[in-house]
This record gives structure tokens, C-alpha cells and sequence, in this order.
């Protein structure tokens, strides 16, 4: 098709989605031995509410690779969910995070995020129920975080997913809240237990807009009764705008990074050594 829209047009593009298709083809090669290869793992970043107790942790995909170095969940993601190798990743994720998070303590939750192809696919509830038996983690201790995208297309299909999800006692967070389509009407077809405001309003509170809607999601979340999350919080000032409008609850850099568990082992407890003393931890 670029061929009929002018020769210098063609010239200019193909190699250049050659070059990009080639790319793809790579990562993607890659990324189906990336987990057998043990390249992949989690760091955690704390979810706190407004006076800096911490709620919980979001598990956030990490991939090393051998050549390349650490590559980006926002480049990876697509890519695994393109081939379908997202399936055996999330997979792994829930797993991985459901039984680290059985090593801390005070009830901490453990956010994980789920990919719409994995709504699509499979049997999902089925494999969220049989991690929870297997690792022995309380239901309510797990939150799942997905995105407006899930609800378009299978609609129906979708929702009928989320209701036996959330009949196993876990929570259903909408993630990145405000850049997807028609938000309104997906919070009324479904109960959700947490709405999170998207980081690019958070960045940009400073500006009357941003700043705006910060305070209308807040104000719906008010009206639904629903928790709301603010993302991507770095400074004092944003954080002391969310705290003035209400906000409940907060992530971002300035309370903590994505990091190893390890760097946050004296903020999740002292279970694991428990554990660790009475040999039932797994590692
Ligand atoms: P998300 O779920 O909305 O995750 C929040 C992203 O914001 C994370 O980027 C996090 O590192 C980053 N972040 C948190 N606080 C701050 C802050 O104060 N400032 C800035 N600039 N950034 C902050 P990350 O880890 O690169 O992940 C990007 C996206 O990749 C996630 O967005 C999520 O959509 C996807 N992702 C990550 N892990 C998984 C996973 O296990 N499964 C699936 N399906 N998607 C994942
Ligand atoms: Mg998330
Ligand atoms: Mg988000
Ligand atoms: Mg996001």
C-alpha cells in the first residue's frame, strides 16, 4: 500500500517499517525464552493512603535482557500481547506476586495488572482461583488492576469475567482513569473498588485542566463511594493539592519507587523470617 501513495513516500517508509517490524520480531523471539531464562521479574512500588500508611504494593513487570539491558513494561507489553505470550506472562505474575505477597504482614494488598488479552483468552477467574488455593493467599489481600480497553469489544464477555472475579472475594481497581473512552458509563455497568487517576493529570496539576479533573474524579469517587488512587505523585505540591481535594489514597516516586521486595522488607513485616523459621516459605 505505500507503494501506491507516491514512489519517494515508499522509499522514505520501507525500510524503516522494515527496520521496526524486524525489531518486533526480535523482541518478540526473545521474550518467549525471557521467562524460562528467569529475565523477568517484579518490583513493587507502595500504594499509601493520604497520611503515608502503607496500603499495599503494585507488582510492575521487570525485564532484563541479556543483550539489550532492561526494557520497558510500556514496550514489552504490547509485543507479548501481540504474539499471545502475555497469557504465560501473566500467568507467572499473578503466581509470583500472590506468593510474595503472603509473606507480609498487617494484611497488606498486593496490586497486579492485568492485560486485556487475558479477558479475552483462557480462563481467567479459573486460573485467579486456583493461585489463590495455591499459594493460600486471602482473596481480599489481592487487587486486580485493569484499564478502560478491557470493556471495549466483548463488552458483555467482559463484565461477566469481572463479576466471577470479583465473586472470589478479590478487588477490581480501574487503572490509568480518565485517558481511555466513555469512563462514565464503565463505572456504572460495573462495581468497581477503586477507581486510579491517571499519572499525566497528577504531573500536570499545576494546570487548571489537570487540576479540574483531578477534582471531578474525586468528586465522583466521593459520589460512588468508591476509593480513588492518585498516580505518578512525585512532589510535595501535588500531593498537598490531592490531600486539600480530598484524595484518599497515593502513589508515586515520593512515597516510593518500583523497587526489588527486598529494598522494602522492614515496610512489609517480619512474615517472611516467621515463615523462613518454619520452612514454609518457597523461594
Ligand atoms: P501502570 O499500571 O499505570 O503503572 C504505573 C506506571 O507509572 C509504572 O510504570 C510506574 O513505574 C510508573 N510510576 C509510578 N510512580 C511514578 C512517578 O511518581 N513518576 C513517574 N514518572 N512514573 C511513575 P512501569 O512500571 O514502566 O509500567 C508501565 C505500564 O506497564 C503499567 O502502567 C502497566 O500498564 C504495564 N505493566 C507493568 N507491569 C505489568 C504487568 O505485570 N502486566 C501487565 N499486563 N501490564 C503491566
Ligand atoms: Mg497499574
Ligand atoms: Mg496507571
Ligand atoms: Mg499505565
Amino acid at each position: 500500500r505505500a507503494k501506491q501513495e507516491g514512489r519517494g513516500r515508499a522509499r522514505f517508509f520501507e525500510p524503516e517499517m522494515d527496520r521496526q517490524l524486524r525489531e518486533k520480531r526480535s523482541l518478540q523471539r526473545d521474550l518467549q525464552a525471557a521467562l524460562s531464562r528467569r529475565e523477568l521479574h517484579l518490583h513493587y512500588q507502595p500504594q499509601a493512603s493520604i497520611d503515608g500508611r502503607i496500603l499495599g504494593f503494585e507488582a510492575l513487570l521487570r525485564w532484563q535482557h541479556p543483550k539489550r539491558g532492561a526494557v520497558s513494561p510500556t514496550t514489552f507489553i504490547p509485543v507479548a500481547e501481540e504474539s499471545g505470550v502475555i497469557m504465560e506472562i501473566g500467568e507467572w505474575t499473578l503466581r509470583e506476586a500472590c506468593r510474595e505477597a503472603t509473606n507480609w504482614s498487617g494484611g497488606l494488598h498486593v496490586a497486579v495488572n492485568l492485560s486485556p488479552i487475558q479477558f479475552r483468552h483462557g480462563d481467567l477467574p479459573g486460573l485467579v482461583h486456583a493461585i489463590l488455593l495455591e499459594t493460600g493467599l486471602t482473596p481480599s489481600r489481592l487487587e486486580l488492576e485493569i484499564t478502560e480497553s478491557v470493556l471495549i469489544g466483548d463488552h458483555a464477555r467482559a463484565i461477566a469475567i469481572l463479576r466471577r472475579l470479583k465473586a472470589l472475594g478479590v478487588g477490581i481497581a480501574m487503572d490509568d482513569f480518565g485517558t481511555g473512552y466513555s469512563s462514565l458509563s464503565y463505572l456504572q455497568s460495573f462495581p468497581f473498588d477503586k477507581i486510579k487517576i491517571d499519572q499525566s493529570f497528577v504531573m500536570n496539576v499545576h494546570q487548571p485542566q489537570s487540576a479540574a479533573i483531578i477534582r471531578a474524579v474525586i468528586g465522583l469517587g466521593r459520589g460512588l463511594h468508591l476509593p480513588v488512587t492518585a498516580e505518578g505523585v512525585e512532589t510535595d505540591n501535588q500531593l498537598a493539592f490531592l490531600a486539600a481535594e480530598g484524595c484518599e489514597q497515593v502513589q508515586g516516586y515520593l512515597i516510593g519507587r518500583p523497587l526489588p521486595i527486598e529494598d522494602y522488607r522492614s515496610l512489609v513485616g517480619h512474615q517472611a523470617a516467621d515463615a523462613r523459621s518454619t520452612g514454609t516459605r518457597r523461594c
